[in-house]
C-alpha cells in the first residue's frame, strides 16, 4: 500500500515550472499572474497570499488587486477587461467567493479564455468537454498529476468520482474520460453510493463531508484519492475514513498532504501554459498595478 505524497509531487511540479519560467525569461517573456480579491474574507486573503508567494518562488511576476467589499460589479468587470488587455498579464485569478452584489458566474466568464488559469470559464469547460487544448481547473489537474506519479493505469479502468461541482467533480470526470477510463459520476442523489463505489478501480471523493467513503465502499486494491477538506475539532480531515480505507487500498492520498498541495502547484503550471498560449505576451518588466 502506498500513501501518495502530494507535497513531494507538488515540489516536483514547482521545480518543473521554475525551469520553464527560466527558459521563457531567457527569451524575454516573463509569465505574470494577476490576482483579484474583492472584500476581506480572511481565508481568501490567506489563499491569495500563498498563491503570490508561490509565484515569487518560481519566478512568475505577480500583481495583486485588492478591492473593497462594496465594489460594484461594473468596476470589477472593468478591471478584468483591463487585465485581459494587458500583455504583461498571462493569467488572471479571481478569488472566490465574491460578495453577494456580484454575479460570480458572469465575472468569471469575463476572463479571457487564454488567461483563465483557474479553468473556470464556460469556454474553458467547453474546450475540456470537446477534448481540445485549454486551461484545466487546478485541483482536478493536480489529481491527474498524482495518478500519473503513482503510475495508475487509467486506460480501461473503472473510475468513480463522487461530486459534480464545476470546480472539481465535473472537470475531473472529463479528464479521466480523456485518459480512457470508464467514468461514473456520483452526487447527492446517487442511489446506493456504496455499491457504485465498490466497482471502482480508482475512487475519487470531492464532497466535503468527513467519512463519506468508508472501508466497506472500497474494493480491495483500489486507488483512493481524497479531495475533501473538512475542518473539524480534530483538525483538517478529508472525505475518506483514512485509517480504515488504507488497509484495503493499493494507493491512497492523505489529508493533509495529498491533493491540497497540488492545487497551487498546478496554478503555477497553468500560468506558464497561459503565457505560452499567448504568443508575444509577457514582458521582462515587472507587471504593474
Ligand atoms: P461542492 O461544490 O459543495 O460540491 C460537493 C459535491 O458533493 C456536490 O456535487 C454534491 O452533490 C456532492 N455530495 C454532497 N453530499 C453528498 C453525498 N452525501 N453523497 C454523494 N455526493 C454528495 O464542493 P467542491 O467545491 O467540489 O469541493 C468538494 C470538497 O473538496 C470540499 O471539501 C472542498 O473543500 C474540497 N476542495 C479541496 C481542494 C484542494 O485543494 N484539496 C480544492 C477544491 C475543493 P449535488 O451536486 O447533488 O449537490
Amino acid at each position: 500500500m502506498t500513501v501518495i505524497d502530494g507535497r513531494a509531487v507538488a515540489a516536483r511540479v514547482r521545480e518543473r515550472v521554475a525551469a520553464e519560467v527560466a527558459e521563457l525569461r531567457a527569451v524575454g517573456v516573463r509569465p505574470g499572474l494577476a490576482t483579484v480579491l474583492v472584500g476581506e474574507d480572511p481565508a481568501s486573503q490567506v489563499y491569495v497570499r500563498m498563491k503570490r508567494k508561490a509565484c515569487e518562488e518560481v519566478g512568475i511576476a505577480s500583481v495583486h488587486h485588492d478591492l473593497p467589499a462594496d465594489t460594484p460589479q461594473s468596476e470589477l468587470g472593468a478591471l478584468l477587461e483591463s487585465l485581459n488587455a494587458d500583455p504583461a498579464v498571462s493569467g488572471i485569478l479571481l478569488q472566490l467567493p465574491l460578495p453577494a452584489q456580484i454575479d460570480a458566474d458572469e465575472m468569471t466568464g469575463t476572463i479571457a479564455a487564454e488567461k483563465d488559469v483557474d479553468g473556470l470559464t464556460p469556454f474553458s469547460a467547453g474546450l475540456l468537454v470537446h477534448g481540445r487544448e485549454g486551461l484545466v481547473p487546478c485541483t482536478p489537474a493536480g489529481v491527474m498529476e498524482l495518478l500519473a506519479h503513482a503510475e495508475v493505469e487509467l486506460e480501461g479502468a473503472r473510475a468513480v468520482v463522487i461530486g459534480r461541482s464545476q470546480l472539481v467533480g465535473r472537470p475531473l470526470a472529463q479528464l479521466l474520460l480523456a485518459a480512457n477510463a470508464t467514468v461514473t459520476q456520483c452526487h447527492s442523489r446517487t442511489r446506493d453510493l456504496a455499491a457504485v463505489c465498490r466497482e471502482a478501480d480508482v475512487l475519487v471523493s470531492a464532497v466535503g463531508r468527513p467519512a463519506t467513503v468508508t472501508a466497506d465502499m472500497v474494493r480491495e486494491g483500489a486507488v483512493v484519492i481524497d479531495v475533501g477538506m473538512n475542518r473539524t475539532e480534530n483538525g483538517l480531515v478529508g472525505d475518506v475514513d483514512f485509517a480504515a480505507v488504507r488497509a484495503k487500498a493499493r494507493a491512497i492520498t492523505p489529508v493533509p498532504g495529498g491533493v491540497g498541495p497540488m492545487t497551487i502547484a498546478m496554478l503555477l503550471s497553468n500560468t506558464v501554459r497561459a503565457a505560452r498560449l499567448q504568443p508575444g505576451a509577457g514582458s521582462t518588466a515587472p507587471i504593474h498595478g
